[in-house]
């Protein structure tokens, strides 16, 4: 909820979801006839694509369109390919859609590959076999020679609203975290490991024998930006080039510790799933399942000018199709009926100034939306401290105006990184 001073001089404030003491447990949705995975490769690669329809696929395997990719995921579910066809996401990102036809459940056949690699743990295999986890746990900052990391931080905390997803794996599976954390201790050779959590999990914390640092329960305070500027000041890392810091949340952390020790994949995505009546559950669902199928689970129905966000309020993505799968990194799905829905506008800014005050990153906000509506982005990066923006969607969300100020610096950030790598690809 938000709160706004009457004077309208203090930031307006925002509060996370705290995990109720009661948490119900999560529901469990059956894996239904199809799964999707969004490959993140053009199916320009298609040609020489490691799968074509009808290939069969077992549950834990890799799949990916070219041999030694490190885009990949692990399909949930064993089945035969049914369809491969290209997706265009989010600004335009371009993928490859694979469909899986899925086994019955007492004919699912198991993946051993992994079997042999977790003997022998090591962030080479880790890297090769595991990325796929839920909570996408990303290895790859530790082969960058140039920005050693010195710490591993786990997010047991939830960065945006609404969301409970991290924090019911502190709550429930303390642990398995801690396994987890030992394991990539041992993997990285880095013995510094933090565990974030909002105050109220401290206690329980404790036990994952990492050091404990709290967040307040403020949006955004649980922003890993932020807590690499206000919480890891001491712990030298370079918090504007985001290096020194290996960030993990605790699902992906949870699945990394059973992996080593069972030689097998979990799976199974834990989501915070809202309905339209504002009701949240933790739902647990194989990676790939569509939408639908939660939706179906809840006799949930969609009618025209309602939204479905992948993500929490502030920086989720809206979706536009009940195929949209869960992906290793769905934490949060909300349902919103279409009176509930804050419309965009085109009306121009009022210079209220809301944006600049609850901005966390001290941006001038109200001059960069000029430069950003007028499409002039260099200006925007060279002169308003565009990409010092830590996509909290903040200003979004006070704007008086209703102008989209997230999405435009989205598409503008999104904008020069393409034209620069295109730029570095031509030299
Ligand atoms: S999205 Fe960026 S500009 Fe907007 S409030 Fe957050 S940090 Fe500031
Ligand atoms: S962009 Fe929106 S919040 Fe910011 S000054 Fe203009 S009207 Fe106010």
């Amino acid at each position: 909820m938000i709160k706004r001073s009457f004077f309208g001089l203090v930031k307006p404030k925002l509060q996370y979801e705290i995990i109720d003491e009661a948490q119900a447990e999560p529901v469990r949705i059956k894996p239904g006839k199809q799964i999707m995975l969004y490959i993140d490769q053009p199916d320009e690669n298609a040609g020489n694509a490691l799968f074509k329809i009808g290939d069969p696929v077992k549950s834990g395997q890799k799949v990916t369109l070219s041999d030694g990719s490190a885009d990949y995921l692990l399909s949930s579910k064993s089945g035969q390919i049914s369809k491969i066809s290209p997706f265009v996401g989010i600004l335009g990102k371009k993928s490859t859609s694979l469909t899986i036809d899925v086994d019955g459940e007492s004919s699912q056949s198991r993946d051993e590959s992994f079997k042999s690699a977790c003997q022998a743990p090591s962030l080479e295999n880790a890297r090769d076999f595991l990325a796929g986890l839920p909570g996408k746990p990303d290895f790859n900052v530790f082969f960058d020679s140039e920005k050693p990391v010195k710490a591993i931080v786990v997010l047991g905390a939830d960065d945006d609203l609404l969301g409970i997803t991290n924090q019911y794996f502190v709550k429930n599976n303390i642990i398995a975290i801690k396994t987890g954390i030992e394991l990539l201790c041992k993997i990285t050779g880095i013995s510094h490991a933090i565990l974030i959590v909002p105050q109220q999990l401290e206690q329980v914390a404790g036990s994952s024998g990492a050091i404990i640092k709290t967040v307040d329960s403020e949006y955004p305070s649980a922003h890993p930006e932020l807590i690499m500027q206000h919480m890891l000041a001491s712990e030298d890392v370079d918090a504007k080039s985001k290096s020194g810091i290996a960030f993990f949340s605790s699902e992906a952390v949870c699945a990394i510790g059973a992996a080593y020790t069972t030689g097998k994949f979990f799976l199974e995505k834990m989501v915070t799933f809202v309905s339209k009546d504002g009701n949240k559950r933790l739902v647990s669902v194989p990676i790939g399942t569509p939408l639908q199928d939660i939706l179906n689970e809840f006799n949930e129905t969609l009618n025209d000018g309602d939204r479905v966000v992948f993500g929490g309020p502030m920086k989720g993505v809206s979706v536009f199709s009940t195929d949209t799968p869960v992906m290793p990194d769905t934490d949060t799905i909300i349902i919103q009926d279409k009176r509930q829905i804050t419309e965009g506008s085109d009306i121009a800014c009022i210079n209220c100034g809301e944006c600049v005050r609850v901005c966390p990153a001290n941006i001038q906000v109200n001059q960069l939306i000029r430069f950003l509506e007028a499409g002039q982005y260099e200006e925007a990066a060279d002169q308003h401290d565009l990409f010092s923006c830590i996509e909290c969607g903040f200003c979004s969300y006070v704007c008086e105006s209703r102008i989209p100020v997230f999405q435009h610096i989205k598409l503008a950030k999104h904008t020069l990184e393409s034209m620069k790598a295109a730029e570095e690809s031509n030299a």
